[in-house]
């Protein structure tokens, strides 16, 4: 081989070794600012979600105290005056797809046997599914929780939730939180208004996941209103119902972000972490838990240990 061919054969490989990242890159922002917008949660919330560990250096503040996000003492639906102890469980495909791999290696994909193994488990155990209408009642009505309880929701309103979790639930008589972006519904692979309302007649509760599903974060003001407030008043247009939470999505937030929710009239947000118990202080970062679909540790998850 002569100089001049080694030196091109090395020159397409050094420019090859630089345009695959960058094409990918380019390829992935596309997605987040214009592309597909149905396409966008799936893309990029495995990217962006929040590790499961985060909780472990949350600390809630209740009535002045500071308590550890590990000194769960309190048993599961026991109320404290304005707090309680709550698993809140975060569901998003329920679907088959790549159901190869263990639970632990796909957060956001649990196979519909897997799922309809979980509701099992509740139903069985005693507990009792509750909503974030409810748990306004036991933070702020003096209300309390039932025994056991715990508050399912799945996020992004994608069609295989209808498929497959929602006969589940109905199967094991639990009720469910849908949180659902604005703009997805109609669109191929989500839910569509109908199927909301048909589920929303059968006791499931359909709440805020924002319109676009933006990283809210780096969302400009005007973009951050529009975002809570569209997704609430199309929701309860179509419904009928009252919209009082929102999932942030990639559970991703900070003060103004909270600012924006509770202008828009939300009465909760839910956020990404594992900690059970939940304070008056902790409307706008109300902690859920990405479920996998490994059994073995769905105890654990419940009681806050995991
Ligand atoms: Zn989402």
């Amino acid at each position: 081989m002569r100089w001049s061919q080694v030196w091109m054969r090395r020159t397409v490989i050094v420019v090859l070794a630089l345009a695959v990242p960058a094409f990918a890159l380019v390829a992935f922002e596309g997605l987040v600012r214009g592309g597909n917008e149905t396409d966008r949660p799936h893309l990029i919330e495995r990217a962006w979600h929040a590790p499961a560990n985060a909780a472990k250096s949350l600390k809630l503040f209740v009535s002045g105290q500071k308590i550890s996000a590990a000194a769960g003492s309190a048993r599961a639906g026991e109320s404290t005056g304005n707090e309680v102890n709550l698993p809140v469980l975060v569901y998003h495909n329920v679907r088959d797809k790549e159901a190869a791999k263990p639970p632990g290696l796909r957060p956001y994909d649990i196979t519909p046997a897997e799922f309809d193994a979980q509701m099992a488990y509740l139903e069985k155990n005693g507990y009792t599914s509750v909503s974030f209408g409810d748990l306004e009642s036991a933070l702020d009505g003096g209300k309390h929780l039932p025994p056991k309880p715990v508050l399912i929701t799945l996020d992004d309103g994608r069609e295989s939730q209808w498929q497959d979790a929602y006969p589940s639930l109905l199967r094991h008589h639990l009720t469910a939180t849908f949180f659902v972006f604005t703009n997805a519904v109609g669109h191929d692979k989500y839910f569509t208004w109908e199927q909301l309302k048909e589920m929303q007649a059968n006791g499931m509760d359909v709440q805020s996941h924002t319109v676009y599903h933006p990283y809210l974060t780096k969302a400009d003001d005007a973009t951050l209103r529009k975002e809570m407030e569209r997704s609430k008043a199309s929701i309860e247009k179509n419904l009928g119902t009252k919209v009082i939470a929102v999932a942030y999505p990639f559970g991703l937030h900070d003060a103004r972000v909270d600012a924006a929710a509770k202008a828009a009239g939300y009465l909760f947000a839910r956020t990404l972490n594992h900690v059970t118990r939940i304070g008056s202080a902790d409307h706008m970062n109300v902690p859920g838990y990405i479920t996998t679909g490994d059994i073995r540790n769905f105890p654990r998850i419940l009681s806050g240990e995991k």
